[in-house]
């Protein structure tokens, strides 16, 4: 490591420092006014704002998203984004993290002007709205606005410290059945009904399920079964999500699972409408030479980094689009007890709790660290690159 990088590193972990108290307060805001997938208006608001104040020049509402926004330092290339993500879970709130995430976006962002001006290149803030349902990122990638970028950067809390973590292609599936209503005990025989149709396609679909390969999920909710239990349901609908490591697998896939759906149709004489969604989440696609850099920083800040991923859920994130179209790494910092589960009211404590704040601000630090290594070396972006390419 040259002088010149060593000492960078210093001051960016000090510029973190720096921010601490602001940062906790912005995660804690965020944290505090838990708002949902493209309604993050609050969040995306005082990110901005942050970024703003500190130099950078803001742009809101990109790629038809009014609550992403890109703020950007520097001129040049190469040209770094870190993605911030803010919405959160109905009912659980931050019980994904998201403060997290945005705040050690901005955190790094601002301590990475240091490594612009002494390198040049430029630092992105991408605001990415809605990770959680409907996939912003995915319009984002859709729209180009990854176009210019050359590596990307998120880090997500969790419960254990991994850099390169595999995630599962996702698509989405809303069905609806139409019935006939009847009064159910007086004229059961003149309706048809619309939820039985449903149960019989969550039957199919676990009778399908012993019949795919083992990193197949299937899982939905019914969101409307009938009003009453005196009337015949003659409406119900449901959404789906369908997930496999492999997109040709899960392709496959589809037809099987809408088959379910169509038998149960033809079984109960309820009529089938259905959507698939158009924001398919892509498996992601970790950069490892990008790892290898994230995982000595965040090592050199005192954190023990496992060296494989075994044992840990397979989730989906739309950061998997972008890893797809740019050399992406998406780690996970620890700010809970392995026993603590993510998407529960328990880790949405642990996203505001001291681990929290120690995890934001680590995740801060090894980004701003990774952003000195990949501006202070053409080489090191070369191989980034090359391995990206080289893989496909
Ligand atoms: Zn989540
Ligand atoms: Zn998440």
């Amino acid at each position: 490591m040259s002088l010149q990088v060593k000492k960078l590193k210093a001051e960016v972990t000090k510029a973190v420092d720096w921010q601490g108290q602001s940062l906790i307060q912005l995660s804690r805001d965020i944290h505090d006014n838990p708002e949902l997938g493209f309604q993050e208006e609050k969040a995306s608001n005082w990110l901005a704002s942050y970024l703003k104040g500190n130099g950078f020049s803001v742009e809101r509402g990109i790629a038809g998203l009014p609550t992403a926004f890109r703020a950007v330092y520097g001129q040049e290339s190469p040209r770094i984004a870190l993605l911030a993500e803010y919405d959160a879970l109905p009912k659980i709130g931050h019980g994904c993290g998201h403060n997290i995430i945005a705040a050690s976006a901005v955190g790094a962002a601002v301590a990475s002007k240091l490594v612009v001006d002494n390198f040049g290149g430029s630092i992105i803030v991408l605001g990415t709205p809605a990770e959680e349902v409907f996939g912003g990122k995915v319009d984002m990638v859709r729209e180009g606005v990854f176009q210019e970028i050359d590596v990307a950067m998120i880090v997500h809390p969790d419960t254990r410290n991994i850099v390169a973590r595999e995630t599962l292609a996702c698509i989405s599936l809303d069905v609806e059945f139409w019935g006939k209503s009847a009064h159910a005990a007086a004229q059961p025989h003149q309706g048809i009904n619309a939820l039985e149709a449903l149960i019989l396609s969550f039957n199919a679909i676990n009778s399908l399920r012993q019949h795919v390969k083992e990193d197949v999920r299937i899982h939905g909710i019914i969101s409307n079964g009938g009003e009453a239990p005196n009337v015949v349901p003659d409406y119900s609908a449901a959404k789906f999500l369908i997930r496999a490591r492999d997109v040709a697998y899960l392709e496959g896939l589809k037809e099987r699972v809408l088959n379910c759906f169509l038998g149960a149709s033809l079984a109960t004489g309820a009529r089938l409408e259905y959507n698939w969604g158009n924001r398919d989440y892509a498996p992601m696609k970790s950069n490892l030479t990008l790892a290898e850099l994230f995982r000595r920083n965040l090592e050199s800040i005192g954190r023990r980094v496992e060296t494989s991923d075994s044992g840990f859920g397979l989730g989906s994130t739309d950061a998997g689009n972008v890893s797809q179209v740019v050399p992406t790494i998406h780690p996970s910092v620890a700010i809970a007890s392995p026993q603590i589960l993510l998407h529960t009211p328990e880790f949405a404590s642990a996203a505001a709790s001291e681990e929290g704040h120690k995890g934001l601000l680590d995740a801060a630090k090894a980004m701003a660290m990774t952003v000195v290594d990949i501006l202070g070396s053409r080489e090191t972006l070369d191989e980034i690159k090359q391995e990206f390419y080289r893989d496909g």
